[in-house]
């Protein structure tokens, strides 16, 4: 039998992407398809999508979500169906979905995701002609109202079925005031602290883990940590009083995009067995970032440039890092601050911290496939893709021990080298004298190069496809299907 899933998300690769959250909802379609699971991804029609939609048939219109007129177009993804919100008002606007060009949010982002969630609650329960599917699965707090409204104001005659909500970052909770309450349509009713109410205004994140047949995280370890207050950022009541309900699948990788045998992005492909090749990505890079040419270890990171990436620590670290003799070539944007903070450390050390501000998905593969080691200091880090892409490509990762991070690594200690496991580097704590530590092992591993292959190769070798995260939510699919007959 195959399960219909209605998937909704507000990014995937390849049509828009601001972070993790793209990579798995463009993969999750073609990870489940083995499976039994016909996936159909939603997305709100922002001009790439409405690119990809272009040729595509109308299959349902609406006269007005919460006050403007709505169309849904459908397509294909990946090979995989699609179907796009079409809202002009709401959601053609170039740049970051999130926010206007000087990187506020747009105002009325607590109404267009509604609106996104209102009519994900439609299709979900039989609202659209010759659309039915068996269960729903919304994607961060741009996506859970559509479980809100159809938990408290399903279509007349619509289905209510079983819904996942899965958290790619707890940080990001969709938090608006009490004021927007009346105007996104739901009853009265749903205004209780098990509803979306909110220390007096509307969590979106949480009105969808409430009303959520199961919870995912994407990792175990994140699944645990977001019980308690440190991680759980005020939601971690919530999220112990439906603890039967938390599940943590770790997310899996696109070995069709990310694997340096086949990256057309590389100059040079290669294999466990031939590590030696990297050599000339290294030097490509080298180049791209004004780098000295040596054979000392090359660092890299390819990270938002945020507080919970933990880089104003890294940013401490960097004189350090250099002092070991190390370089650094560095991919990201975010807080201006830390761009500055960054600037000045390449300033003041020319030839050996490289920098490039801005987003570049050819770039990333091109460090991967040439860095040596990867830094990912995360104060918190639900699942990580990156330090994954980075074992896939033998550009040992240098990780801190939380979340995904930590069910993904292994350390590089005696006993993980005795036992020939280790895959990188992780430390304890985020701050300057665990990272400096860190840098300072991986600096001693990499003067040992038959020590570092085996890392790198062990690494190579982990299976982080999704073929066990693609059957694990094919299972908790079909357990939830099964409970709710
Ligand atoms: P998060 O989703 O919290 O940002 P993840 O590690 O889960 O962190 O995913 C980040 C994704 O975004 C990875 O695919 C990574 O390669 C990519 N990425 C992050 N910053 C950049 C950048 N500046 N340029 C290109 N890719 C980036």
């Amino acid at each position: 039998m195959t399960i219909d899933v209605l998937s909704v998300s507000s990014e995937a690769v390849p049509l828009i992407k601001t972070g993790g959250l793209a990579d798995v909802a463009g993969a999750l379609p073609g990870a489940l398809a083995p499976h039994g699971v016909k996936m159909t991804l939603m997305l709100p029609g922002y001009p790439a999508a409405m690119q990809a939609v272009r040729k595509g048939k109308v299959v349902h219109e609406w006269d007005s979500l919460l006050g403007e007129a709505a169309r849904l177009v459908s397509g294909k993804i990946n090979g995989f169906p699609l179907l796009v919100l079409d809202v002009p008002a709401y959601f053609s606007r170039e740049g970051s979905p999130y926010t206007d060009h000087s990187g506020h949010d747009w105002n009325d982002n607590w109404r267009r995701f509604a609106a996104f969630g209102r009519a994900a609650a439609d299709l979900a329960a039989g609202a659209v002609k010759r659309r039915r599917f068996d269960v729903l699965h919304a994607h961060d707090w741009q996506a859970a109202m559509a479980l809100a409204y159809l938990r408290f104001s399903p279509p007349e005659g619509g289905r209510r079925i079983p819904s996942v909500m899965t958290i790619h970052n707890m940080a990001f909770q969709g938090y608006f005031g009490p004021e927007i309450f009346p105007r996104l349509g739901l009853p009265k009713s749903a205004w209780t602290l098990d509803g979306v109410e909110y220390h007096g205004g509307v969590s979106y994140l949480k009105a969808g883990m409430e009303a959520a047949s199961a919870i995912t995280t994407v990792s175990p370890t994140y699944a645990a940590e977001i019980r308690m207050s440190e991680f759980g950022m005020g939601l971690e009541g919530i999220v112990a009083s439906r603890s039967e309900r938390v599940f943590g699948i770790v997310n899996g990788i696109d070995t069709g995009l990310w694997n340096p045998e086949t990256d057309p992005e590389l100059a040079q492909p290669y294999t466990a067995a031939k590590l030696a090749r990297r050599k000339r990505n290294k030097r490509g890079l080298e180049v791209e970032f004004g780098l000295d040419p040596d054979e000392g270890p090359l660092f890299i990171v390819i990270s938002r440039l945020t507080w919970q990436k933990g880089m104003d620590v890294l940013v401490e670290t960097l004189d350090h890092l250099v002092g070991t003799g190390a370089r650094l070539a560095l991919l990201g944007s975010g807080d201006a601050e830390l761009e500055a903070s960054l600037h000045a450390a390449a300033a003041r050390h020319p030839g050996r911290i490289g920098l490039r501000i801005g987003y570049d998905e050819a770039l990333a593969h091109r460090m991967q496939g040439g860095g040596d080691a990867m830094l990912v200091p995360s104060r918190f880090e639900p699942c990580g893709l990156t330090q994954l892409y980075a074992l896939a490509y033998g550009c040992v990762p240098v990780v801190a021990r939380t979340g995904g991070l930590a069910d993904t690594v292994i350390d590089a200690n005696l006993a993980g080298l005795a036992a020939g496991v280790a895959t990188g580097v992780q430390f304890a704590g985020v701050h300057y004298h665990s990272l400096a530590t860190a840098i300072d092992r991986t600096v001693e591993l990499y003067g040992h190069p038959k020590v570092w292959r085996t890392i790198q190769r062990n690494g190579m070798k982990c299976d982080f496809s999704w073929s066990t995260s693609g059957r694990a939510y094919a299972e908790l699919y079909s357990q939830l299907m099964a409970e709710g007959q």
